[in-house]
């Protein structure tokens, strides 16, 4: 089986040359390594080679890694939907949430983040599909959501994120991360700044690369398939 070390050094590569064909520089775009059901030995692994960002979906799973690597300087990002009862703990150990799609959520995370610590960073996320039964908010109401988040305390407003429905090739898959893109100038044209487009998994980041993604969330292309049944 090849190793994580060997798949982090292919996919910085392949980073490196989808932005070079963007007319990007590489360091423009952070690979952000999606951790959830793999073991915390590969995390470890990927911190060895110099990974620093992180992204889990369910927290206590998150809770349970930050924990265990917390001997290393990792950023950990909350990739999952947060329901509003575990906001507190998410509030206190996350640096990144991505996917707010309800000043609800926001306001309970700006309440709880300790003062101690720097500001939460926040993306929301957006149904860039109109797909019925996704989460994220629609795209007409993201300027009121995104300037009601900006003015919170103890959060930092960085952007938007999207997960697209998924299609196979570069082609179709670049339309809905220019979606994405375009809804972030109108953001900024509405006076509410942005730099961080959150778009981009293990089988479409070339494309988001292409369309403007800042982070990329790659999974699987990292660590190999996930654990189905781990418990957590
Ligand atoms: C699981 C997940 C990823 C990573 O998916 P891969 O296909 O394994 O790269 C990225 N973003 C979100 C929101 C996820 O839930």
């Amino acid at each position: 089986m090849i190793g994580v070390t060997e798949n982090l050094r292919k996919i910085r590569d392949l980073v490196a040359k989808s932005a070079v064909d963007a007319q990007r520089e590489p360091e423009t775009v952070k690979l952000l390594a999606v951790s959830k059901k793999q073991p915390v030995d590969k995390v470890l692994e990927a911190a060895r080679c110099g990974q620093r960002d992180f992204g889990e979906n369910f927290v206590q799973e998150g809770l349970l890694k930050i924990t265990a690597t917390s001997s290393e300087d990792l950023i950990w990002h909350f990739i999952g939907h947060l329901q509003s009862n575990k906001t507190q703990a998410v509030a206190e150990h996350f640096d990144w949430v991505h996917t707010i799609d309800q000043l609800k959520t926001a306001e309970r995370l700006s309440r709880q983040r300790p003062a101690n610590l720097s500001p939460l960073n926040i993306c929301l996320q957006v149904n860039i599909d109109d797909e019925v039964a996704k989460s994220g908010v629609d795209a007409a109401a993201l300027p009121e959501l995104a300037q009601a988040i900006a003015e919170l305390p103890n959060l930092r407003f960085r952007g938007l994120m999207c997960l697209p429905e998924y299609k196979d090739t570069f082609d179709a898959q670049r339309p809905a991360f220019a979606k994405l893109r375009t809804l972030a100038k109108s953001l900024s044209a509405d006076g509410i700044d942005t730099d961080t487009l959150s778009m981009g998994m293990s089988g479409d980041y070339a494309a988001a690369i292409a369309e403007g993604a800042t982070i990329i969330r790659v999974g699987t292309a990292i660590f190999g398939p996930r654990i189905v049944d781990q418990r957590t």
